[in-house]
């Protein structure tokens, strides 16, 4: 029994708190907290149990600490914006709770994601014997963890990990993203990058592709692109000597991109407008559809999975561990697409492992670096059922 503050009341905020509220015999106490107060009510009214809210202006860590202290949580969940990572941790820091996230610190001005600013903070958590857990959304999140899983129970050693992104869902409108607009161009339109032989390798954006046959979807045209889970799992998973993220993207989704990229709708510098200083990419992000609007609109079905080659007991060995979700069904149930579905579980059954010590170590940590087989058996109960299947051979387009 705990008390757990939730920081975004955006479409991952509302899941988690669908999802916390539906186990409170480790929620106890609630607390939603935002920038924009309707917003943590309007989520509270969907709820059959009361939980409390808030507004807080998460860049600024007084604001946070004062909440935290009035609240008392044991653990903050934070899908507020990855630009607010860094003054949660700082307000963690100050009032000794656990940390829990779904994305790594990005600075506003500059489109890299890195975890080294979290890494950073290795030695502070460690000393105040707090945990803080990076990256517990799907991707990152469960695709590390399914990556934690194969090498735990299928592998002796992986060689190559391949993550596939799909989302075959169909919202109907010309152009939306499936979540926070601006976080999803920034990291778009950045440079493709995989890692190597102990290097990492550039390609320019979006210009490696392949024909993909996804089993709920059919085949899709598959992205090479960047992500932060391959930072963390090229240092974490011993001897991997590839490791490549692939996510798929509709022909009508690019046109519109590209199209947005070359009028310069996507900087991220601010430009004068009427005496004013506005950045490009945020006003973009004002007049598109709002991705917690997408819900009720979005058919189809999401498949994210991990393909790993490698050996186990000295035999050649592939195998694909996946998910697949349903956006009608997240929508019946919490009222949410499955983009934003898919993040919040496994944020709310991380923390679950954190509320009941089942991963509670002080320090920092990726979350392949913790025991993968209570979070995947939780996480199957919680909404997102996985399966692993051995493939005779690497798909010819991934070999
Ligand atoms: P949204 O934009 O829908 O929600 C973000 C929420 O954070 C909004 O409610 C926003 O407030 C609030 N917020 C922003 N700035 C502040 C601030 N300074 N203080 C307080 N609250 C603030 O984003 P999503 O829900 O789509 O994404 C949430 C997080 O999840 C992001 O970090 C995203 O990168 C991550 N993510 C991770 C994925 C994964 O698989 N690992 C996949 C998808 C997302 P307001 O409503 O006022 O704008």
């Amino acid at each position: 029994m705990g008390r757990v503050l939730i920081l975004g009341a955006g479409g991952v905020g509302g899941v988690v708190t669908h999802k916390c509220a539906q186990v409170p015999e480790v929620f106890s106490e609630i607390l939603l907290a935002s920038r924009t107060k309707s917003k943590c009510d309007k989520i509270a009214s969907e709820l059959s149990r009361p939980i409390k809210t808030a507004q807080v202006d998460a860049d600024n860590v007084g604001d946070l600490v004062r909440l935290i202290k009035e609240f008392k949580p044991e653990l903050v969940i934070n899908v507020a914006l990855p630009y607010q990572d860094l003054t949660i941790m700082d307000a963690c820091l100050e009032t000794g709770v656990h940390y829990l996230d779904t994305a790594n610190y990005e600075p506003l001005d500059t489109a890299k994601f890195e975890y080294k600013w979290q890494w950073a903070y290795q030695e502070r958590f460690a000393k105040a014997g707090l945990m803080a857990t990076l990256g517990c959304g799907f991707d990152p999140g469960v695709t590390n963890i399914f990556t934690a899983y194969l090498q735990k129970k299928h592998f002796d050693h992986i060689e190559t990990i391949d993550i596939l992104d799909a989302n075959g869902g169909d919202h109907g409108y010309p152009f939306a993203t499936n979540f926070n607009p601006e976080i999803n161009i920034r990291e778009v339109t950045a440079k493709g990058k995989y890692f190597a032989y102990g290097a990492w390798h550039e390609t320019p954006p979006l210009s490696v592709h392949h024909t993909f046959n996804f089993e709920g979807i059919g085949p899709r045209e598959i992205y090479l692109m960047y992500h932060e889970e391959l930072e963390s799992l090229a240092k974490n998973i011993k001897g991997l000597k590839r490791a490549r993220f692939w996510m798929t993207f509709s022909q009508n989704y690019l046109s519109h991109l590209k199209a947005l990229e070359n009028v310069g709708m996507t900087r991220i510098d601010p430009i004068d407008f009427n005496g004013q200083k506005i950045v490009p990419l945020q006003f973009l992000k004002a007049i598109l559809p709002d991705p917690a609007s997408l819900g009720p609109r979005t058919k189809g079905k999401t498949n994210i999975g991990v393909i790993a080659q490698g050996t186990k007991d000295g035999k050649y060995k592939v195998a694909y561990i996946k998910n697949i979700c349903d956006h009608e069904s997240c929508w019946d149930e919490v009222k949410s697409q499955a983009i934003s579905y898919t993040t919040g579980v496994p944020a709310v059954v991380g923390a679950i492992m954190m509320m009941k010590k089942i991963w509670m170590k002080p320090g920092v940590f990726n979350v392949e670096e913790l025991d993968p087989v209570p979070f995947l058996e939780v996480l199957s109960n919680m909404g997102l059922p996985w399966d692993v299947v051995e493939l005779p051979a690497m798909p010819p387009v991934l070999a």
